[in-house]
């Protein structure tokens, strides 16, 4: 194949699955980054001897790393060293009373005995049940092609249907689950990637049955250490990498792109993949004229997901209550989801999810102390909070809350504080609102009617990530790369190495 070029911009886990898989497909690759690093909201955090993974901490989907690593011909192995958790986190509820998450199917069925016989014995139902959502997005293709026809709307529907897929994630949930912890415990997974529970379809629901089947791991050394894996895989490759350089403008001629404007010069490309939320991407990267579909008016339309406050927390102690992943949950879960939702306030009440890698990692923290994460949902911007003001206030109280909670002494072993407001998604990451999830994945926000893959304004534009189909979450974005290189393999007659037997 004569050497075509490709731009990717931005380098989240999205951004640099598809550079990989474009270098390997033999585009002649540049990745420009706007930020001092790679790694988008997969961020590391560096101070005194502590090290903060900023935004994801889990990975559920091991086998797309796998697969993204063969096809650049490396073993993921080679690069990075992923450790299994069991049990995957323990979630406090409200009443003192708490479940070790597994996918251990009688520790789990031991568990929820003690709180309602007849759920634990829906447990192997449940699982029946969400299987065959999990086989049509994760192995038959759903999640790793483009949904971008009304053919394969169509198609998909009646089956969607008979799945139980339409319905909201906490109705299926109900169906199995009477208790709340384990109506909880079964429902609540789309917020992991910023999906309202009572509203994003089922389909997400085959998140337990991931989790199951393929295990909850942790990259040694942080989930940044993976960053860097993909990063360098990319390198190998013969592709390049320009960080702190913003894509300013992507130029279009005949409705077809043609290159990008960058703070460092323009640079000339067959195509571009842009890793950057669509709803920015189209607004303030590419001239109105060519947006007949993704015009202004449309974008406002969009639905934003919530927003994340962050703390970064170093402490000269250990907390041996909290495992690697732990959930302190509030007493209301449906009203406090409709404050950070719909209503858009800031509550009084927390429910917080808290990242502890030293018990998995101790490197990651100066002898006898953790490096913890505090993520608390929160609404986007839209809520008109004013973070410079709120932040330290904020703190200040989910500080007080965790010390009255359980964690003895947090203020007085503190060594190191940061945090990461709504403010930061918006301006550090060019997320419309502040967002940390990009666009909220609801029934009119998935599949078909999310920004597709391959843009249907401009020829030669493609998106990646959180953003676009599938969404957001390790496992969406990495199979968004392989839809949108599937789209482009098709666009530009190349051939591309897939697991499946229907790659073009
Ligand atoms: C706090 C938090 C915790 C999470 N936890 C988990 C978890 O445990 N497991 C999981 O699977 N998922 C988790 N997620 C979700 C997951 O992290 C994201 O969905 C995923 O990392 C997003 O990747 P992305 O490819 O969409 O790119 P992003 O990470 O959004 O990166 C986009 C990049 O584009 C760059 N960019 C934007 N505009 C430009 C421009 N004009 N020029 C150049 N560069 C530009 C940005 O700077 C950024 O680096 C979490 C998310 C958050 C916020």
């Amino acid at each position: 194949m004569k050497e075509q070029s490709a731009v990717v911009i931005g380098s989240g886990f999205g951004g640099l699955a598809a550079a990989i898989r474009l270098q390997a497909m033999g585009f002649k690759t540049i990745l420009f980054e706007q930020r001092a690093r790679v790694g988008g909201r997969a961020y590391q955090l560096l101070d005194r001897g502590y090290t903060f993974d900023m935004g994801p901490s889990l990975i559920t989907a091991p086998s797309l790393l796998k697969h993204l690593f063969a096809i650049a011909g490396r073993d993921l192995e080679a690069y990075v060293s992923l450790v299994p958790l069991d049990p995957f986190y323990r979630v406090y509820f409200h009443d003192g009373t708490y479940i070790d998450y597994t996918a251990d199917p009688e520790r789990m069925r031991a568990q929820m005995a003690r709180f309602n016989e007849k759920d634990a014995a829906h447990y192997d139902r449940f699982m029946k049940a969400t299987q065959p959502i999990y086989e049509a997005v994760m192995q038959e293709g759903l999640g790793a092609r483009p949904f971008d026809t009304v053919g394969k709307l169509l198609a998909f529907l009646p089956r969607a249907l008979r799945l139980g897929a339409v319905q909201p994630v906490s109705r299926f949930a109900r169906r199995f689950f009477k208790d709340f912890r384990h109506h909880f415990l079964y429902s609540f997974h789309p917020l992991f990637i910023g999906g309202n529970p009572f509203r994003a379809p089922a389909v997400y629901i085959m998140i337990p049955y991931l989790e199951r089947k393929e295990g909850v791991w942790f990259a040694l050394g942080g989930m940044y250490s993976l960053v860097e894996a993909m990063a360098r895989v990319f390198l190998e490759l013969g592709g390049i990498i320009h960080t702190a350089t913003p894509v300013t403008h992507i130029v279009v001629k005949n409705g077809r792109v043609k290159g990008v404007e960058t703070a460092k010069g323009f640079y000339e490309a067959k195509l571009v993949v842009s890793n950057a939320d669509p709803g920015f991407t189209y607004q303030h990267l590419v001239d109105a004229t060519y947006r007949r579909r993704w015009n202004d008016r449309r974008i406002a339309r969009l639905h934003y997901s919530m927003s994340c406050f962050l703390l970064y927390l170093g402490v000269r102690q250990t907390y041996p209550q909290l495992l690697h992943h732990t959930l302190i949950l509030s007493h209301r879960y449906r009203e406090l989801i409709r404050d950070i939702f719909d209503r858009k306030i800031l509550a009084a009440d927390f429910s917080l999810y808290l990242h502890a890698p030293t018990r998995t990692d101790p490197s990651m923290a100066p002898e006898g102390g953790e490096s913890l994460y505090v993520l608390a949902p929160v609404p986007n911007l839209l809520s008109g909070v004013n973070w410079k003001v709120e932040a330290p206030r904020y703190a200040d109280r989910l500080l007080s809350f965790l010390e009255n909670w359980g964690l003895e002494g947090l203020r007085a072993k503190l060594e190191v504080l940061h945090w990461f407001t709504p403010e930061d998604f918006a301006v550090q990451l060019s997320t419309p609102y502040g967002s940390a999830f990009s666009i909220e994945p609801r029934l009119l926000q998935t599949a078909y009617f999310r920004p597709h893959n391959r843009s249907e304004d401009v020829q030669g534009l493609y998106f990646v990530g959180a953003g676009t189909h599938p969404g957001a979450g390790l496992p969406g974005v990495l199979l968004s790369a392989e839809a949108t290189a599937y789209a482009i393999a098709q666009d530009y007659n190349v051939r591309a190495t897939s697991r499946t037997a229907t790659w073009a």
